[in-house]
C-alpha cells in the first residue's frame, strides 16, 4: 500500500509560486482514487497461515500429554509463555488451585494471559484451554481409559490458532485491545458434574485480572480434519448477535466448515465467563470428531494425524477477519 501511494503521488510543476498539476499526474490521481474506492467496497480478507498454526499444534503435542502435574504440562507452560512473550505487550500468570474430584488430588494450576494494546479504550478477549485430559475415559479399549490423552484437537488446536493470531497481532496491531487467555483446568472434570470442568475460566471470571472485555470468543476442538462447526446452544443464548455476525462473516469468507444450524449444548469455558462475570462469550467448537458416527473425543485417537492445517486455517481466517475487519 505504501509503495502504490508513493508511485501514484502527483508530479507538481512549480511556476512563479503557483502549483500546476500536469495532465498526466491528474490522470494518475483519478486512477488512484478509483483504486482506493474499490478497496473501500471490497476490503481484502486478512490472510491466516494455517500451516504455521498446525506447527504450533504439533509443537504442543511433542511435549506429550499436558495434563496438570505431568512433565509435558510443565514444559508446555514454559513453551507457551516464551512463545507469547515474543509478540504480546504483556504476558502474566493467574495461578489457582483445584482439588480434582476423581482422585481427590489438589493441583496448582495456571491461566496464561497475554495482552495486546492494553491501553486501548475497547477491549475484547479470545480464549482456549491449554491443559489436556488426564484420562482417555471415552476410549473403546478399557486398557487405555486411565491413561492421559495427547489432546491434539481437545486442547492444542484452539491454542494453536490463538498463537498464530498473536503472531499476526505483533506484525499488525489490532484495532481494539485484545486479551488472549489460555485456560488451565478445563478438562479435569468428571462426567455428570459440569462444574468440575472449566475451572480456569471460572477462576478467571471470578477474579478478573484485566478490565472486563466486551465479549469473548472461545476456541475448542477446532482442528478436526473433517471440520463442521454448527452453532453451539449456550453461545447463541449468551451472545446471539455475535453468533450471527460470526456465522454471516464465515459465509462471506466462504468457509464451508461453519454450518448455519443450532446443534449441541457444550459446557465449555464460555459458560462460566458468562455466569460468573457476565462476559457474553461464544464457543467455536466441533464436537463430532471426526463425524457423527465415530468420536475421538477423550480417546487415544486425539492425535495430530486426525487434525489438519486446512481446518485451523478456516477458524483462524474467521477470527482474524472478525478482529481486523468487523472491529475496525
Ligand atoms: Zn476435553
Amino acid at each position: 500500500m505504501d509503495n502504490i501511494a508513493k508511485t501514484l503521488a502527483p508530479k507538481f510543476n512549480v511556476t512563479r509560486g503557483k502549483v500546476r498539476v500536469t495532465f498526466q499526474a491528474l490522470r494518475k490521481q483519478v486512477f488512484f482514487f478509483l483504486v482506493l474506492g474499490l478497496f473501500g467496497c471490497f476490503s481484502t480478507p486478512v490472510e491466516f497461515d494455517g500451516n504455521q498454526a498446525f506447527r504450533f499444534l504439533e509443537e504442543q503435542c511433542a511435549f506429550g500429554p499436558r495434563n496438570p502435574g505431568s512433565e509435558g504440562y510443565l514444559r508446555c507452560r514454559d513453551y507457551l509463555t516464551a512463545t507469547l512473550k515474543q509478540w504480546a505487550d504483556t504476558v502474566f500468570y493467574q495461578p489457582f488451585q483445584y482439588t480434582e474430584l476423581k482422585t481427590g488430588q489438589t493441583y496448582e494450576l495456571t491461566n496464561i494471559i497475554a495482552r495486546f494494546r492494553p491501553e486501548a479504550p475497547r477491549q475484547i478477549m479470545f480464549g482456549a484451554h491449554w491443559d489436556t485430559r488426564p484420562w482417555a475415559d471415552q476410549d473403546p479399549d478399557p486398557e487405555q481409559r486411565d491413561k492421559p490423552i495427547l489432546g491434539a484437537n481437545d486442547g492444542a488446536s484452539g491454542v494453536a490458532v490463538l498463537l498464530e493470531l498473536a503472531r499476526l497481532m505483533h506484525r499488525k496491531a489490532p484495532p481494539v485491545g485484545v486479551t488472549i487467555v489460555l485456560f488451565d483446568g478445563e478438562d479435569l472434570g468428571v462426567s455428570g458434574q459440569p462444574d468440575s470442568y472449566a475451572r480456569g475460566a471460572l477462576y478467571f471470571a471470578q477474579n478478573l485480572p484485566v478490565p472486563k472485555p466486551e465479549y469473548a470468543i472461545v476456541l475448542d476442538m477446532v482442528g478436526d480434519a473433517e471440520l463442521r462447526i454448527p452453532i453451539e446452544r449456550y453461545s447463541y443464548r449468551q451472545n446471539p448477535e455475535l453468533v450471527k455476525t460470526l456465522w454471516k462473516q464465515a459465509r462471506e469468507l466462504k468457509l464451508p466448515a461453519f454450518r448455519n444450524r443450532l446443534a449441541y449444548r457444550i459446557f465449555d469455558d464460555h459458560v462460566p465467563l458468562w455466569k460468573a462475570a457476565q462476559i457474553p462469550a461464544v464457543d467455536i467448537i466441533d464436537f463430532e470428531y471426526p463425524n457423527r458416527y465415530t468420536n475421538y473425543w477423550h480417546t487415544q485417537q486425539d492425535i495430530p494425524e486426525n487434525c489438519s492445517a486446512a481446518s485451523l486455517k478456516q477458524v483462524g481466517t474467521l477470527v482474524a477477519n472478525h478482529l481486523y475487519v468487523s472491529e475496525k
